[in-house]
């Protein structure tokens, strides 16, 4: 791999076959936004794609839970004039478009990783982070515009930037970006949940999360040969589902959450969540055979030998340096790989199920079990301890005419906070840990760093003025925001 720098910005290229392959990779994803500004960097995406001309070669851009990609495919020509353009429009965003950009954005719909993935990282981590993935926030025509220049301003910087290319820097390259350092990452603590437990959630298919150090060839080994194992099992042998995936996501330079997820036929999903978990924990237990090590290993090999492989590793390097994650050429990989043995994959499975979340449909019911018995569900949220005190709001006469179950709902309003109160199911948002506030006439939906949600709703509980009047008086004003104009309500 071949180093240069142009415009302050680091360039790393390796030949690989034609046509060439740009990619302009910035230190910036979902995990770097936060609640009040959710879909910051798409929208700052969009803003900087919606200048170009028209071209006639493959181009795109995306983002995910860590970076922002810009990359196209062409003659060297086309993709001089392609990071030029990227790299000017990103100087200078056409901040009159955001109004357009943000009804193109609400009708795409993304959120950085797979549903199931988004859920499960919010449910670990809470509204922060690789948490707020699966989160609508405030709406992209909510974002303030200083946000999105301010944003601009810290992430899309030359320091923050890292070209790769798939052969020499062509003649006359040039990234005009803003000055500005290399961003070193706030980490994200987890929401602290004590070993395996399972939760249903809204969510398209059954899915796992473990979390482990960020770069593992015994980890991804061992995650490798349990996809294999349930593919073989839940498709081929039972006909349950169609078919097995997988991702990760990154909460800082150390650690990772690796996802499997298994799409269910309608049913079924109970006895797929129940194959997942059993598999998993056969394979902690006894590890896998030499052969599905050796299977691994040649399949690896073979991927690495394809000369297109280069664009992949070059993405790699080019993560490794924006987040500060160690990295492994292809070549450092299939030695490691190589050397892995059954007792490895066995022992840091194990290690890593303690921490295993499994997510299922909503209404899906779970039985299984543990080293120590059943596995326990991970129900309702992670509010903080909180004892009931303070003002009580009870229904209104419109919550209690139309629900029966809201008839025992009651809203506090507490010194530090206000809470909801459902039988069992306690919902607390401390003032201090307040993420965005939904503001409509009358009302006021409280958003919590730990994920929960509190509707302080002149719908749902008669004479809350008080409690809305304390939440404005307590919650910085630049968290509160009105309903979005796409919101469909
Ligand atoms: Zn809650």
């Amino acid at each position: 791999m071949q180093h240069t720098v142009i415009d302050g910005v680091d360039v790393y290229w390796a030949q690989g076959p034609a046509p060439m392959i740009a990619t302009l990779t910035f230190g910036c994803g979902v995990r770097d936004e936060s609640f009040r500004t959710l879909g910051v960097t798409h929208l700052i995406e969009h803003l900087a794609m919606s200048t170009l001309p028209r071209l006639h070669h493959e181009h795109n851009a995306m983002v995910d839970i860590e970076v922002t990609k810009f990359f196209a495919t062409g003659k060297p020509a086309q993709l001089v004039d392609f990071i030029a353009a990227v790299c000017e429009a990103l100087s200078d965003l056409p901040l009159s478009r955001i109004e357009k950009e943000a009804g193109v954005l609400t009708a795409e719909g993304s959120s950085g990783c797979h549903p199931t993935a988004g859920v499960l990282l919010a449910r670990r981590y809470g509204i922060a982070g690789p948490g707020l993935a699966p989160w609508d926030g405030p709406g992209y025509d909510r974002i303030p515009a200083e946000a999105v220049t301010a944003h601009a301003a810290r992430f899309f910087t030359r320091g923050n930037a890292v070209l790769t290319l798939t052969g020499p820097p062509p003649e006359g390259l040039r990234l005009p970006l803003p000055e500005g350092p290399r961003v070193v990452h706030d980490p994200v603590s987890p929401l602290s949940v004590d070993g395996p437990r399972w939760l249903a959630e809204d969510v398209p298919c059954v899915g796992m999360s473990l979390r482990g150090p960020s770069v593992s060839p015994v980890d991804a080994m061992g995650l490798q040969v349990l996809s294999h194992r349930l593919t073989e099992v839940a498709r081929k042998e039972k006909g349950l589902s169609y078919g097995v995936d997988g991702d990760r996501a990154s909460a800082d330079s150390a650690s990772t959450d690796r996802f499997v997820w298994v799409d269910a036929r309608e049913g079924q999903e109970a006895e797929v969540a129940s194959i997942l978990w059993d598999t998993a924990r056969e394979l902690a237990t006894f590890g896998p055979t030499a052969e599905e090590l050796e299977h691994e290993v040649a399949g690896f090999r073979e991927m690495i030998e394809d000369p297109r492989f280069v664009d992949g590793d070059l993405d790699e390097f080019a993560r490794s340096v924006l987040l500060g994650e160690p990295y492994l050429s292809p070549a450092q990989w299939l030695e490691a790989l190589a050397a892995v043995t059954p007792e490895q994959v066995a022992a840091a499975l194990t290690e890593s199920l303690r921490t295993a979340l499994i997510v299922v449909p909503d209404g899906v019911r779970l039985e299984l079990s543990d080293v120590d018995g059943k596995l326990v569900e991970l129900g309702g949220c992670a509010a903080p301890e909180w004892q009931p005190q303070g003002k009580v709001f009870k229904p209104s006469l419109l919550a209690r005419a139309t629900s029966a179950a809201a008839r025992g709902a009651r809203l506090y309003l507490a010194p530090d906070g206000v809470a909801l109160v459902d039988g069992g199911t306690r919902h607390f948002v401390r003032f201090a840990d307040v993420v965005g506030v939904l503001a409509r006439n009358g009302s006021r939906t409280v958003f919590g760093r730990s994920g929960c949600v509190v509707p302080v709703d002149s719908d749902l509980f008669k004479g809350i003025e008080p409690a809305i009047a304390a939440i404005d008086a307590q919650v910085d004003a630049g968290l509160v925001f009105p309903p979005s104009v796409f919101a469909g309500d």
